[in-house]
C-alpha cells in the first residue's frame, strides 16, 4: 500500500497529519499479510493500526474486543468518522442482528466488533473469503499467566484455524515476556512480528512511601496542588469514602468512586472530573477504564496495587498532555497480607502470588525504580531516570561485583531449576533438605557467601532482579533464573553497583503502623 494512500485515508477518516512511531510499520506489515502482536501503552494509537487497514481492505475486518460498553464507543466513533461499522453481541434484539448480516452479505461492513462469547454468530455468516483481517482487542486476556485472564477468550485460538490465510493482528497494553509468548501460542500465531512501543512515560515522577499516618501525607500533598485534578486509588469501597469525606472535611472537592455507585451518578461524577468541577477522585480500580482526560496531574495509591501491569495502568492516567505530573505509591506490609489473601482464592493462584511479590519487590526497591517498571515489561534500561524518589535520594551504594558473580554463578549452577530460597540456601552453605536431598552441596559455589545474612542475600537477589540480570519464571514453579545480561557480569568482568541494605527492623516498623 503506498505511503501517499495511506496518509490520506489517515487524514480523511481520523483527521490525523502522520502516523505515531510504529504505527506505520505495523500497518505495512498488515498489508504483507503478516501476523503482528502489539503492545503499545493505552493511549499509544493501537486502534489505527487496525481500523486504517479496514477502511482499504476488500473484506470485512473482525474485531474481537472483551467489553461491550467500549465496543459501543468506538462503533460510534467509527461511524462519526465516515466508516461503515458495527457490533453484535447477545443482547441485541433479533431483527437488529439479522440487519447486520444483511450487510455482511451485501458486503457493505468494513468493521464488525464481536464480543469472544458471540463467536458463534460469526462462525454461521463469514466464510473464509469475508474475512481480510482479524484483530483481537486486549489480547492480554487470552493468557492465565496476565493478569485479567477471561476464560471466552481461549477460544479464539480457533479463528486462525478457520481462516488460515487471513493476517491476524493481537493487540495489548500490558504483557511481559511470558505473556507476549503464550499469547501468540494460543492464538496459534507462532511466528507474529512483535512491535513493543516504549512504555517509557518520563514526565511521570515515581515515588514511593512507607504507609505511615497516610491520610496526614495525602493532605499535605494535595494542599500543593489545590488547584490540581488528580484519582487516589484505595482497595476497598469503604475507604474510598472515608477518604472523599475527609478531603471534603477539608475543603477539598473529591468525590468517591466505585462500583456500587449507580451507574448514572457515576457518569455524572466522572463528568464533573473530567470538566474540573471536581478536583479528586477517590476510587477503587472500576475508576479510569476509557476515561479521556489528558491533565490529570497526580495520581496515588493508598493502597498497594495487586501487580505491576495494574499499576503501571493507573499512574498511567496522570500526564496524558505530556506535562510533568507526580505519582505516589504508599507501601504497607497488612496491603500485602491482604492481597496475598484475595490471590489465594484465585483460580490462577501461583502466577498472582508471583506478581504481587514482583509488586513488593518494586515498592522496596533500592534502585532506579523506573529501571524497574520498565524491566518488568521487557525494555532494559542503563541510565538511571533522575524522576523517581531513589534517583532524587538515592541509597548509599558499594561496589557488589563479587556479591553479584556468587549469586549469578550459583542461579547458573543450579540450572534455573529452583526458587530464590534454595539459591540462598545454597549460597549461605546451609543443610537442610533442599539442599542435601539433591546433593547441592557438592556445587562449587555452595557456601560460598556464608558470612552474608539470610535478609542480606534476599535484598541483593532482588537488586539483581530489579536491575535485569535475573528474572522469576512464574510459570515455571517460581525458579529463579539468568537473563541474557548476566552473561555480561559472568564472562564479561561487568562490574555491579548495589545498594547497601537497610536495617529491616526499621523498616518494617514504620511500614506497619497506619
Ligand atoms: P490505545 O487504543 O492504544 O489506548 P487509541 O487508539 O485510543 O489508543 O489512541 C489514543 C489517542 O491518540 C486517540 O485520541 C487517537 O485519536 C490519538 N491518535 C492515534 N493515532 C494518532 C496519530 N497518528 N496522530 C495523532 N493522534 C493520534
Ligand atoms: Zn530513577
Amino acid at each position: 500500500m503506498d505511503e501517499t494512500q495511506l496518509l490520506g485515508t489517515l487524514k480523511e477518516y481520523f483527521g490525523y497529519d502522520s502516523f505515531r512511531p510504529l504505527q506505520k510499520k505495523i500497518i505495512d506489515a498488515v498489508f504483507n499479510g503478516k501476523d503482528n502482536l502489539v503492545i503499545m501503552p493505552t493511549g499509544g494509537g493501537k486502534s489505527i493500526c487496525y481500523q486504517l487497514p479496514a477502511i482499504l481492505l476488500p473484506q470485512i475486518t473482525l474485531v474481537i474486543s472483551p467489553l461491550i460498553a467500549l465496543m459501543k464507543d468506538q462503533v460510534d466513533g467509527l461511524i462519526a468518522n465516515g466508516v461503515s461499522a458495527a457490533y453484535l453481541n447477545s443482547s441485541q434484539q433479533e431483527a437488529d442482528q439479522q440487519a447486520i448480516f444483511q450487510k455482511i452479505d451485501n458486503n457493505e461492513l468494513k468493521l464488525l466488533y464481536v464480543a469472544p462469547e458471540s463467536l458463534q454468530f460469526v462462525d454461521r455468516i463469514l466464510t473464509a473469503g469475508k474475512v481480510s483481517l482479524i484483530a483481537i482487542d486486549e489480547a492480554h486476556c487470552i493468557s492465565s499467566w496476565g493478569h485479567d485472564f477471561r476464560p471466552a477468550y481461549t477460544q479464539l485460538g480457533y479463528l486462525k484455524n478457520r481462516f488460515p490465510s487471513t493476517p491476524v493482528i493481537a493487540l495489548t497494553a500490558t504483557a511481559d515476556k511470558a505473556t507476549r509468548n503464550d499469547i501468540c501460542n494460543q492464538l496459534n500465531i507462532p511466528d507474529a512480528k512483535k512491535h513493543v512501543a516504549s512504555f517509557d512515560r518520563k514526565n511521570l515522577s515515581l515515588e514511593v512511601r512507607p504507609g505511615l499516618k497516610r491520610f496526614e501525607q495525602i493532605a499535605g500533598f494535595v494542599q500543593k496542588r489545590r488547584k490540581e485534578s488528580g484519582i487516589i486509588y484505595c482497595l476497598s469501597r469503604k475507604t474510598t469514602e472515608e477518604l472523599a469525606a475527609k478531603l471534603q472535611a477539608k475543603g477539598f472537592k473529591a468525590e468517591a468512586y466505585h462500583a456500587g455507585i449507580n451507574h448514572e451518578e457515576r457518569s455524572a461524577i466522572q463528568d464533573a472530573f473530567i470538566n474540573d468541577e471536581k478536583q479528586i477522585i477517590c476510587a477503587t480500580i472500576a475508576f479510569g477504564m476509557g476515561i479521556d482526560k489528558s491533565n490529570i496531574r497526580w495520581v496515588i495509591h493508598y493502597n498497594m496495587p495487586k501487580n505491576m501491569e495494574g499499576y503501571y495502568q493507573e499512574i498511567g492516567r496522570a500526564g496524558r498532555d505530556g506535562l510533568p505530573s507526580d505519582t505516589l505509591l504508599f507501601h504497607s506490609y497488612a496491603d500485602v497480607v491482604q492481597l496475598q489473601k484475595f490471590a489465594s482464592n484465585a483460580a490462577n493462584e501461583e502466577v498472582q502470588l508471583a506478581k504481587l511479590e514482583r509488586m513488593k519487590q518494586y515498592s522496596e526497591a533500592l534502585t532506579c525504580r523506573r529501571k524497574i517498571l520498565l524491566n518488568y515489561f521487557g525494555e532494559l534500561k542503563h541510565e538511571d531516570c533522575g524522576n523517581c524518589d531513589i534517583c532524587k535520594n538515592p541509597p548509599k551504594f558499594f561496589d557488589g561485583t563479587i556479591i553479584a558473580q556468587k549469586a549469578l554463578s550459583c542461579i547458573f549452577r543450579l540450572k534455573g531449576n529452583e526458587p530464590v530460597t534454595t539459591v540462598i540456601d545454597v549460597l549461605r552453605g546451609s543443610q537442610n533438605e533442599a539442599v542435601l536431598s539433591k546433593n547441592y552441596q557438592s556445587l562449587p559455589t555452595y557456601g560460598a557467601g556464608g558470612e552474608i545474612s539470610w535478609h542480606h542475600w534476599q535484598q541483593y537477589i532482588i537488586q539483581l532482579i530489579n536491575i535485569g540480570y535475573a528474572e522469576v519464571a512464574f510459570h515455571k514453579n517460581n525458579h529463579l533464573q539468568l537473563t541474557k545480561a548476566a552473561k555480561n557480569v559472568l564472562f564479561e568482568g561487568e562490574k555491579v553497583r548495589l545498594a547497601e541494605v537497610p536495617d529491616r527492623k526499621a523498616i518494617r516498623k514504620e511500614s506497619t503502623e497506619t
